[in-house]
Order: C-alpha cells, then sequence, then structure tokens
C-alpha cells in the first residue's frame, strides 16, 4: 500500500470513527465503551476498514492509524477481552496461543534479525486507548528506554 493509499484510508477511518464513535477517546466513558463496540471490533467484522498484515484463528493483525515507528502493528485475539489485567482469569491456552501469535506476526515481517519492541498498554495510566485487549510490535528504527 502506498504512502497516500494509507493517508486516504487513515483519513475515511477517521471520519467513520467519529461518525460512530463521538467518545471513543475518553476512558471516563468506559463503561459506555463496554456496552458498545470498539473499533477494533469494527475492524474484525470488517465495519471499518484496516490495513491487515497477517490473520489466523485466533488473532488478527493490522497496522495501526497513527504508527510510533516505521513498523507498527496491532495484534488482537480473534476472542475478545478488554484488557491486559484479564490475563490471569483467562485460560493458558488461550493467552499461549496469542503470544505465540505475537512472534509469529514479528517474524512473517522479517523483523527476528533487526529486533522489535512489543508493548502492552494496560488502562488509564499505561495509555490504554481502545478496551479491546491488543499488542504493538513496534519495530524499523532504534527504539529508546526508558519509554516516555
Ligand atoms: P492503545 O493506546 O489502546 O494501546 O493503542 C490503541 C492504538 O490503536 C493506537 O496506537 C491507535 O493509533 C490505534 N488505533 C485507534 N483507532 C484505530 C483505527 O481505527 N485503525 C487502526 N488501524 N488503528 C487504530
Amino acid at each position: 500500500m502506498s504512502r497516500l493509499q494509507w493517508k486516504s484510508l487513515r483519513s475515511r477511518v477517521e471520519r467513520t470513527r467519529h461518525q460512530y464513535e463521538p467518545g471513543y477517546r475518553s476512558l471516563d466513558q468506559k463503561e459506555w465503551l463496554k456496552m458498545h463496540k470498539t473499533v477494533f471490533d469494527k475492524i474484525l467484522s470488517g465495519d471499518l476498514p484496516a490495513d491487515r498484515v497477517y490473520e489466523d484463528d485466533s488473532v488478527f493483525a493490522f497496522r495501526d492509524i497513527n504508527p510510533q515507528a516505521p513498523v507498527h502493528v496491532l495484534v488482537i485475539p480473534k476472542t475478545k477481552f478488554a484488557r491486559f489485567t484479564e490475563i490471569s482469569s483467562r485460560p493458558a491456552e488461550e493467552t499461549g496461543r496469542f503470544f505465540s501469535a505475537v512472534s509469529k506476526v514479528a517474524t512473517f515481517l522479517n523483523l527476528d534479525s533487526s529486533g522489535y519492541r512489543v508493548v502492552i498498554n494496560n488502562g488509564r495510566d499505561g495509555g490504554q486507548a481502545v478496551e479491546y485487549f491488543h499488542a504493538h510490535i513496534l519495530a524499523g528504527r532504534k527504539l529508546t528506554w526508558p519509554p516516555g
């Protein structure tokens, strides 16, 4: 996908999202978000477009609309839960499959030799904006530490 195509896809998604989810960024609207579909639910169901990079039975991976590195891919489980906090009460097999898939996506993107970072934001202070559990894969430049 060219830069121009990606820009146009991105502005289309932004317009659609604001139409359906005017309060999507506010964590104060947690209850509202729980009751309604998040943008990632809509991407998974095909109601919102996304630049898909990988998919299997249990995960869906697509490029972040607002990339923070040359490679910025989001990986979501097809079985939805909201936060990393919930991992401890999920079946170990399911979470094992998820993290194994994240590693597979990175390999698929040819990132193994150059390296990459996997980030999971959890809750308000963790900077989680979308209440659908997801992992970020960031790569393509030397990432700094500590994160902001
Ligand atoms: P969080 O802050 O919740 O960990 O990350 C949410 C990520 O989802 C952000 O990096 C944001 O740019 C990305 N995002 C939000 N809405 C969309 C969308 O509609 N499409 C795509 N591809 N990414 C999105």
